[in-house]
């Protein structure tokens, strides 16, 4: 353990006390231990927030997209958010997500206010029924 004096951790300048930018540097080197596991509890603390944020934020894009195509499934009616799926007409959803990743909710959001007609609702039922009509999912009939 490396033994170096402790600075004064204010300075007297004239009328006012000032941190000593000495004791910062006294503190970092004796105390790398309590730095090194502060930062990395911070950052795992931080790493939960962020993802919280990311999840939060993807949810509210998926309720607004789910929101401005109308609420419901197109073919059956269902309004249960948690089975309603964001369905791009054309196909393809799965590569689109793969190029944009949760930027993909963005996308749409957008292209939805320009006026694109490219997307529409579907409740997880009918969204495999579409599939199998399209021949990209195996049926057990
Ligand atoms: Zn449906």
């Amino acid at each position: 353990m490396q033994k170096i004096p402790k600075p004064k951790s204010w300075l007297k300048i004239g009328d006012h006390l000032v941190r000593n930018p000495e004791y910062g540097k006294w503190y970092r080197l004796t105390h790398r231990k309590q730095m090194d596991s502060y930062q990395k509890s911070y950052r795992q603390r931080n790493r939960t927030r962020i993802e919280q944020y990311k999840k939060n934020w993807r949810k509210s894009k998926r309720e607004e997209i789910i929101s401005l195509l109308g609420s419901k499934c197109i073919k059956c009616g269902n309004s249960e958010k948690e089975v309603l799926q964001i369905d791009h007409i054309k196909g393809g959803g799965t590569k689109l997500f793969k190029k944009y990743g949760t930027e993909l909710y963005s996308k749409i959001l957008r292209e939805i206010k320009n006026g694109s007609k490219d997307y529409q609702l579907l409740c997880g039922n009918c969204n495999i029924k579409k599939a199998i009509e399209r021949g990209e999912r195996s049926s057990w009939n």
